[in-house]
């Protein structure tokens, strides 16, 4: 080993705050120092709940979700509610912090730093609104939206979740090439003032928890795309019930349940976008949510590289620091480089959503006038038929069709694939090369790592598996009709 000169104290990875993490926003500071600002906020609450009241707990909510799957630790929602966490994404005017989908993905980082399981229960509850944000159902803003708002300000959870894969569908349901073959059983039937639900989904993250739950059906399994429908149903509905909740391996502060429906009728007025557009929402959902699944993937290698930092702070190996070997530094300034590859992927394919996907209508002219529109107003009868009017959802409508390109869409969906693949593979090699280098201590629970490798492993399947990203990010990117 070649001796050191100006050996380091102690390891410390300079993460202190959000111009350090992301020293492109410097670029912002003149222009945006508005949104400096709000991540600079988002960053500091979530480091706070997530030193707090995450961290201390996290391994034995892992090992209690193991013995009892059917565990759910309300508590840590709660106090995740005061910082507003399940109302980030909801617009101002309906009540909720107006958040776009970088202020998610920051969100998501520092949580999953700490916990992805309990980060995933604010993530999968963001997805269950997704829908309703994107399709922009202007209608369904004050029916779904603002009770989630209000209930948050009570310190009541209403939780929402998404339900796209089936026992037989999976990728393909994710991909519009693939989704006419899909093996759907998802069924809905037109009936008098509304639908007839049948069909099961699985694995489905906050499914046995969630209040509300945006289900993907078809009215014609011949036809798939073009009767492809959106429904939320609540789970109070008669008909609906939850089946299996999954003993997994990681992730587990957050269930992944079997939801069953048997008949269940569906008002028309709670169906998201029109008939046939049901695909189209989940195409646009993923584009917006595979950038904060890196974003979760890089808080899991960001979390087993503090947790490593800390063992080798403390760690002696025949009277030397590990990290006082060049060997141990290469890797460690790999693993570091790699984290923030992670970050800048998730952080560009934010930044592309927010500012050429839908949550650029917020930005508007005629949509930012909602902001002044006082929320006392909003909850006002008058104003309520208003924005729920036909005539609000066919002008929003007309806005996004106007407003958000094709081509822009496409752009979104394939740096949002790049970034989840890419963080999450980082995610898996992060954690097995921390627990490589602590040798018989890594696969030791209590360093904490161990599970967070665990934890890793899920961001590689879920949200599509990295081989249909792969094909996602090739299909938008390279392969031009
Ligand atoms: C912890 C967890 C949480 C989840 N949460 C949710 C949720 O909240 N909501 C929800 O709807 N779903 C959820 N899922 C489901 C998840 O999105 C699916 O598991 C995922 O999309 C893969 O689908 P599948 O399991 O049907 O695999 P399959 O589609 O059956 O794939 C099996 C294998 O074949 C490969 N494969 C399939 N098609 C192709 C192809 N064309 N080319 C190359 N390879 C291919 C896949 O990469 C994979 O390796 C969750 C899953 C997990 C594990």
């Amino acid at each position: 080993m070649t001796p050191q000169r100006n050996e380091p104290e102690k390891l410390i990875y300079r993460l202190r705050n959000i111009r350090e993490a992301y020293p492109r926003l410097l670029l912002f500071e003149k222009n945006k120092a508005g949104l400096v600002e709000e991540l600079t906020s988002v960053q500091r609450d979530a480091r706070t709940f997530g030193e707090t009241h995450v961290r201390p707990v996290a391994l034995e909510l892992d090992r209690k979700m193991h013995e009892d799957s059917g565990h759910f630790d309300w508590n840590l929602v709660k106090k995740g509610m005061e910082y507003g966490f399940l109302s980030y994404i909801i617009p101002k005017p309906f009540g909720g912090k107006g958040y776009f989908t970088t202020h998610f993905a920051v969100l998501m980082e520092e949580l999953c730093s700490h916990c992805p399981g309990v980060g995933n229960i604010f993530g999968a509850h963001a997805l269950g609104l997704t829908p309703i944000l994107m399709s922009p159902d202007i209608r369904h803003y004050a029916r779904y939206m603002q009770p989630v708002a209000r209930a948050e300000k009570r310190g009541e959870p209403l939780l929402f979740a998404l339900a796209i894969t089936e026992p037989e569908a999976g990728s393909d349901v994710e991909d519009a090439d693939e989704y006419p073959s899909a093996r759907l059983t998802t069924h809905a039937r037109k009936v008098d003032g509304g639908y007839i639900l049948n069909g099961r989904k699985v694995f489905i993250s906050n499914g046995s928890v969630a209040r509300y739950i945006w289900v993907g059906a078809v009215l014609d399994k011949k036809r798939p795309i073009e009767t492809s429908v959106s429904l939320m149903v609540p789970s109070t509905a008669k008909g609906f019930s939850v089946g299996r909740v999954e003993k997994k391996m990681g992730q587990r502060a957050c269930p992944a349940a079997e939801l069953i429906f048997e008949d269940v009728f569906v008002p028309e007025e709670d169906r998201v976008g029109d008939e046939g557009e049901g695909e189209r929402l989940i195409g646009l959902v993923l584009g917006a949510s595979r950038g904060p699944v890196g974003a979760i993937a890089t808080g899991i290698a960001r979390g087993a590289f503090e947790r490593l930092l800390d063992y080798l702070n403390t760690t002696k190996a025949n009277g030397r620091y590990l990290f006082e070997h060049q060997w141990c530094q290469i890797m460690l300034t790999d693993l570091m480089t790699k984290i923030q590859i992670a970050r800048q992927l998730y952080f560009d394919s934010a930044l592309c959503c927010d500012l050429l996907g839908v949550p650029k209508l917020m930005n508007h002219p005629l949509m930012k006038m909602l902001d002044l529109v006082p929320e006392v107003l909003m909850q006002s009868g008058m104003a309520k038929r208003f924005f729920t009017s036909q005539w609000m959802y066919g002008f929003v409508k007309r806005l996004a069709e106007r407003n958000i390109r094709t081509d822009d869409v496409s752009l979104i969906a394939s740096y949002s694939s790049m970034a989840k693949y890419v963080a999450s593979d980082i995610a898996v090699e992060v954690t097995s090369k921390a627990m490589e280098i602590m040798g018989e201590d890594g696969p030791v629970a209590a360093y904490g790592i161990e599970k967070l490798y665990r934890d890793a492993k899920l961001t590689q399947i879920y949200e599509g598996t990295n081989q249909i990203n792969r094909l996602y990010a090739f299909k938008n990117c390279l392969c031009h009709k």
